[in-house]
């Protein structure tokens, strides 16, 4: 949600081709690149998905690239995913490690039932390899057509995740009917209109916690993918009142967002999946985590001057 004019400014900067092409090129950027997105290849997010299997975490990876409007570009989204699933295999990562796909990336603005055959081909590697797909969720022009598609992936791999958004007005619905099966919750993370979304980040929190509270008294599996240190506490104290165990729902934080809290989480018993970009286009992605927090802004400018 864009809620000042710093966010504003840096998601400007993100569809801005001559503010990508100056990061992509300084070496200085670097750094602050690794600590969001795993590299650029299917090796390098594969060696991040080790280390934090390593300490106790498990993971989503999602291939980064969005908005796809050319056929070749969504195959090459495909093939990425197969290549990535065929390595977690080999290496023996895929019970640990799930993943995270977004249509658009696959076809969705194309063609919905190209969108679907390609979601399709990456599940069934996924069940392949022995493990799973969650559909991201995008902005709220795609929500029908997104859960249309879920709907007909479950048909052959009934344990494809679903995303639902907090800030959306429709979601406490969508959470009633999706209850009984694997969602994950966050708050959303498009610039929607007020017609459809709570705008008040504190009407969003307590959705939040509604749809939480729907989700955790359904019979499915909730994943809770938020960093808010206060919807982490109300949704461990919710789950004990509604006599979940630990492995009956799920923690999800962003690669390199409260590492440390995603730790202290694991070591409590819980299950914590990081959920791990890679990919070249990480440009996109890197903007949107800079403009949640400004503190992130001010660790980018010192990397900046800092070499
Ligand atoms: P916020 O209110 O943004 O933040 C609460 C607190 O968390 C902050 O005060 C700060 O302490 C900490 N924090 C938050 N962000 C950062 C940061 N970047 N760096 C450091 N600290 C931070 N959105 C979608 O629309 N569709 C999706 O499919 C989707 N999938 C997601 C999957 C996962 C695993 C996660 C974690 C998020 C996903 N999101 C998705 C993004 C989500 O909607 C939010 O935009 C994002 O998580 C920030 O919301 P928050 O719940 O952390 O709360």
């Amino acid at each position: 949600m864009i809620v000042n004019p710093l966010r504003s400014l840096i998601l400007a900067a993100a569809g801005n081709e001559a503010v990508r092409r100056a990061v992509a090129s300084a070496p200085v950027s670097r750094d602050v690149v690794r600590r969001f997105v795993a590299g650029e290849t299917v090796a390098s997010a594969v060696e991040v998905t080790g280390d934090l299997v390593e300490d106790g975490l498990r993971v989503t990876l999602d291939y980064l690239g969005e908005d796809t409007t050319d056929r070749a570009r969504a195959e090459r989204t495909v093939q990425a995913y197969l290549a990535l699933l065929d390595r977690l295999h080999d290496v023996g990562l895929a019970a640990d490690a799930e993943v995270s796909v977004k249509l658009s990336a696959v076809g969705q603005a194309l063609d919905e039932r190209l969108a679907l055959d390609n979601a399709s081909r990456v599940c069934a590697a996924a069940e392949q390899c022995g493990t799973t797909v969650t559909l991201d969720m995008e902005d709220h022009t795609t929500t029908d057509s997104t859960l249309r598609v879920l709907a007909e992936l479950r048909r052959a791999w009934p344990d494809t995740g679903a995303v639902l958004q907090a800030y959306l007005r429709r979601t406490l619905d969508d959470c009633v009917a999706l209850a009984g099966t694997r969602v994950r919750l966050c708050k959303g993370a498009y610039a929607e209109p007020a017609s459809v979304a709570f705008v008040d980040p504190h009407e969003v929190d307590l959705n939040y916690v509604r749809c939480a509270n729907v989700l955790l008294g359904g019979g499915g599996y909730p994943m809770f993918a938020t960093h808010d240190p206060r919807l982490v506490e109300i949704v461990g104290e919710r789950s004990r009142w509604y006599g979940r165990s630990v492995e009956d729902f799920e923690f999800q934080m962003l690669y390199g967002v409260r590492p440390t809290e995603q730790r202290r989480l694991a070591a409590e018993g819980h299950v914590v999946r990081v959920y791990v970009p890679f990919g070249e286009q990480w440009y996109g992605y890197l903007m949107r985590r800079l403009a949640e927090r400004p503190a992130n802004v001010a660790f980018f400018l010192r990397s900046l001057v800092s070499r």
